[in-house]
């Protein structure tokens, strides 16, 4: 790292502290040649991810609207938003350590329902339930069966498939 008073380009790191949610690093150096002292930031290169739509649309992953949508969702369950704030943290990061730019709806919903899954069963359900578009009690039972034992697989393609409860 080039130093910003005499170019030299070699310091040292007196400090680093995570910084911005842990998402980046902060480091406070001092130049070996004139002991002038700077801070840098090193984050993750974040790329922008596209979310593939049930309907086959394509948009960019937007974390406020994530995060819209959790707020409803968990309502009166006792859920803080701070709470669902690093719910959202986490996915995103998840999404950015995937390989792929792209990722379904339908993968990101399943994303949240096995965070709210540890969190709170009536958030749970009721995500679920707007999620997942239940269209019959069966889609109810199979995800609190899931609920209840955690056997649900994860990953899975939302309605049609049945917990196996073994
Ligand atoms: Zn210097």
């Amino acid at each position: 790292m080039q130093c910003p008073s005499c170019q030299h380009t070699d310091s040292r790191v007196l400090e680093s502290r995570a910084a911005d949610c842990g998402r980046s690093v902060r480091r406070r150096r001092e130049c070996l040649n004139c002991d002038f002292r700077f801070t840098t930031y090193e984050r993750v290169e974040t790329v922008p991810i596209t979310v593939v739509k049930r309907n086959g649309a394509r948009e960019t992953f937007n974390r406020s609207k994530l995060l819209h949508g959790l707020l409803r969702a968990c309502e009166k369950t006792g859920l803080e938003p701070a709470v669902l704030e690093n719910v959202v943290d986490d996915i995103e990061v998840a999404l950015q350590q995937r390989s792929g730019r792209e990722v379904s709806s339908n993968e990101i919903g399943e994303l949240v329902l096995e965070r709210l899954r540890t969190m709170s069963e009536v958030a749970y359900v009721r995500f679920a339930s707007v999620y997942r578009q239940f269209r019959s009690v069966s889609d109810f039972v199979a995800t609190l069966e899931g609920l209840s034992t955690g056997t649900e697989p994860k990953g899975g393609k939302g309605r049609n498939r049945l917990a196996v409860v073994g």
